[in-house]
């Protein structure tokens, strides 16, 4: 640890914690899960490690998603987590460091003072808050601070963010709960009610990744999915197709959609208009669904790239937003 001070930038994501330090790039990023002793309340383990013990937890260790749809749902854990990330980070000397949060544009005032608290108990010097999907649009590299409109659609794990941004503001947007998690939970029943099978978070999970699509196209991906048989309850292996999980997904999928329209319709005409020319950009884990960018662009005959890395763009953004700290920081005090 050096004597200096640092800036550093933290995405607090519903389903992964990505912190940035400038100069120096990602330093962490783990999946946003709390292990906590049910008994004593203590925090067990954090991040990966505590991932690790979700569904093969003794029944006193019970793993938390303390950010679950996009808002914090656990104060003290959310806390607690923080904490450990930015320790794990090195961050914290004898200079403090400042930092930067991006936050679900959904939260309260309370749940932002709660992270703001977070972070200074943590170490830092100063704390400033930046909305995701402005975050999002900065780290995927949109003009934000020029006049012409950019969509960003950020796919995450609790909520799907989708913004208008022009002259460095949001101009419209909208924020749904529905997005990887959905995805996951929505594979779950199909294959209850279609196949006869229970399986966990983690295989829903894995699943999508594998074979998730939105789109029909040649391919027909198969995996091999393990779970329990709902009326024998043994265990049980069945291939499933790229289709069937395309059928699974497809109704969620389109509410995205939808979201994205609906923003459009708020979105002064001009700026509308830069939108369908200069097209849609998606963010977030969720953008690397298979096909999601050509249904979307079909839909909605705007023409809709996936961004390079979309899973760090929250967090490089908000890096980004660094070198405005001092702008940031002004912004929070007004409110
Ligand atoms: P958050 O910002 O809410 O923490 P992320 O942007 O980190 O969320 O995205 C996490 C979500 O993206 C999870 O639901 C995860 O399952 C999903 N995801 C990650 N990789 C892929 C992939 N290759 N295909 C489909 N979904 C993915
Ligand atoms: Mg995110």
């Amino acid at each position: 640890m050096g004597f200096f001070s640092k800036d550093v930038a933290i995405d607090l994501g519903t389903a992964n914690t990505i912190i940035y330090v400038k100069g120096k790039g990602i330093v962490v990023r783990e999946p946003s899960v709390v292990a906590i002793d049910r008994y004593t309340g203590k925090v067990v383990a954090v991040g990966n490690a505590a991932n690790e013990m979700i569904g093969r937890t003794p029944e006193n260790i019970t793993a938390v998603r303390p950010m679950k749809d996009g808002v914090i749902a656990e104060f003290d854990i959310t806390q607690a987590m923080i904490k450990h990330f930015i320790h794990q980070a090195k961050v914290v000397s004898v200079l403090k460091p400042r930092v930067v949060v991006s936050i679900p544009s959904g939260i309260t005032e309370v749940e932002r003072r709660a992270v703001e608290e977070a972070v200074i108990q943590a170490g830092a010097k100063e704390v400033a808050l930046i909305e995701e999907p402005m975050a999002a649009a900065l780290g995927a590299g949109l003009p934000v601070d020029r006049p012409t409109g950019s969509m960003v659609v950020d796919i995450g794990g609790g909520t799907t963010e989708v913004a208008v941004i022009a002259m460095g503001g949001i101009v419209s947007s909208r924020s749904i709960r529905i997005a990887g998690d959905a995805l996951d939970s929505a594979i779950i029943n199909y294959l209850k009610k279609n196949i006869g099978i229970n399986i966990g978070d983690k295989m829903a999970e894995e699943i999508k990744i594998a074979i998730g699509s939105a789109y029909e196209d040649n391919e027909e991906g198969v995996y091999d999915v393990r779970g329990r048989d709902v009326t024998t309850g043994l265990p049980r292996t069945v291939q499933i197709r790229e289709s069937q999980i395309r059928e699974a997904i497809i109704d969620n999928i389109n509410e995205m959609i939808e979201a994205v329209k609906m923003t459009l319709e708020h979105t002064p005409p001009e700026l509308a208009a830069d939108v369908m020319e200069r097209g849609i950009t998606l963010t977030g884990g969720g953008a690397l669904i298979k096909g999601i960018d050509r249904l979307i662009a079909d839909v909605t005959k705007i023409p809709t790239l996936v961004a390079e890395y979309p899973l760090d763009c929250v967090a490089v953004g908000t890096g980004k937003a660094l070198d405005d700290i001092k702008k940031l920081l002004a912004k929070n005090k007004v409110r």
